[in-house]
């Protein structure tokens, strides 16, 4: 059973001893890398990758936020609640969280995520006038992920998620923890850089003229990577096609020999 986000959460440093990340930019060498894994990758699961979305922005941020460290069909079955039971989102910003609550009960922490919810919806009602993501369209994507991420509960994965899948199809990586996991153990980011600055890592190893699609192929196919071959326990490296582009896999195979 996973743990509540409120369990999970990481001790923060006494202040003055906090330690900052601060990755420096990736070299030719690891762009290069890069590269050839997405083109292994691709060749593997398929590219290009339909996308699984086509929601309006808000929507897909209201997906978004319902789905963190949800499963897939869990998080769908809760965004299905809320649209059953209020007529738009102005009237889930509104409704009692009780109420929100129950609506979202097939999401996890139902408890944490209702009024989570319901702040967001409120500060983009307070900063936009109404719940209204128009002005992100046309936007150059990393000011609109900029915006997005002020909102609070969104962070760089939300951010990125609502630009790339919702209908605003925009050029931004989302890294889910499959796609971190696969890039530390590539060596493509450090093992201590955290999911959140890693999406500016990974995205900066991507060729700038790629358009969405590549950059959310890169996405799904790191994703699936780690779904199908890369397993959080017992990796198969004996069977995955990136295993000479990789000291983990390396690694254990060697142990194991
Ligand atoms: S070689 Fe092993 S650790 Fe490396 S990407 Fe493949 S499955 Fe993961």
């Amino acid at each position: 059973m996973p743990l509540h986000p409120a369990e999970q959460a990481a001790p923060v440093p006494p202040r003055g001893r906090r330690k900052v990340q601060t990755p420096a930019a990736p070299d030719a060498a690891t762009r290069a890398v890069a590269l050839e894994i997405h083109r292994r990758l691709c060749a593997e699961y398929g590219c290009p990758v339909a996308y699984f979305h086509a929601l309006p922005p808000l929507d897909e941020l209201v997906s978004s936020l319902l789905s963190h460290r949800t499963k897939n069909r869990d998080s769908a079955r809760a965004f299905q609640g809320l649209r059953a039971a209020f007529p738009d989102w102005e009237a889930v910003r509104d409704a009692p969280v009780a109420a929100v609550e129950r609506a979202i009960a097939g999401a996890t922490w139902p408890e944490a995520k209702a009024p989570a919810l319901q702040r967001t919806l409120r500060a983009i009602t307070e900063r936009r006038g109404g719940l209204d993501l128009s002005h992100l369209e046309g936007m150059p994507e990393a000011k609109a992920a900029e915006w997005l991420a002020s909102l609070p509960g969104v962070g760089p994965k939300t951010a990125a998620a609502v630009l790339s899948f919702s209908t605003l199809r925009g050029r931004a990586l989302p890294v889910d923890s499959h796609h971190h996991r696969v890039a530390q153990r590539l060596g493509l980011i450090p093992r201590s850089l955290a999911v959140g600055p890693a999406h500016a890592v990974l995205a900066a190893l991507l060729p700038a003229e790629w358009d969405a699609q590549q950059v959310y192929d890169n996405h799904q196919v790191m994703m699936r990577h780690g779904q199908r071959c890369c397993f959080f326990h017992g990796p198969a490296c004996g069977r995955c096609v990136l295993r000479d582009l990789c000291p983990e896999g390396q690694a254990r195979l060697e142990r194991s020999a």
